[in-house]
């Protein structure tokens, strides 16, 4: 299947080659088939000019460093006062306790069959150790 892109379903071959062309058509994206200052020779956007390989890579690094920090920080943040973090916890889980548990009653009735399997993987694995039989 040829990849599509944007609103309209546009292949490279149906895209216009300028931004000009292809806002006046409506269209999302457009091929100058000329490759960014990265040398990525795909798609660009019309809202924002942008060479969806770099938006791509951008997002992609941005959410990586994101989440890295955030991990950190959410460490750090349990190592200076555990007992206020889990106080926190058990606190927040208190006061959603019902809202929690019907939503893991949700997810266990949605997910019976995946559930199964998994514990079923569990079991054959720890058999496998020898520590269960
Ligand atoms: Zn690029």
């Amino acid at each position: 299947m040829t990849k599509t892109y944007g609103k309209n379903n546009l292949t490279i071959e149906q895209m216009l080659p300028s931004k000009a062309e292809a806002k006046a058509a409506g269209d999302s994206h457009y091929f100058t088939a000329k490759p960014c200052k990265h040398g990525h020779l795909v798609p660009r956007r019309v809202n924002d000019y942008d060479c969806l390989e770099c938006s791509r890579l951008y997002q992609n690094e941005y959410y990586q460093a994101n989440q890295e920090q955030e991990q950190v920080r959410s460490v750090n943040k349990y190592k200076k006062d555990p007992e206020k973090h889990i106080a926190k916890y058990q606190e927040y889980y208190q006061e959603n306790r019902e809202q929690i548990l019907e939503k893991r009653k949700e997810y266990r009735e949605n997910n019976k069959e995946k559930l199964k399997q998994q514990k079923r993987a569990y079991y054959l694995k720890l058999k496998s150790e020898k520590k269960y039989d």
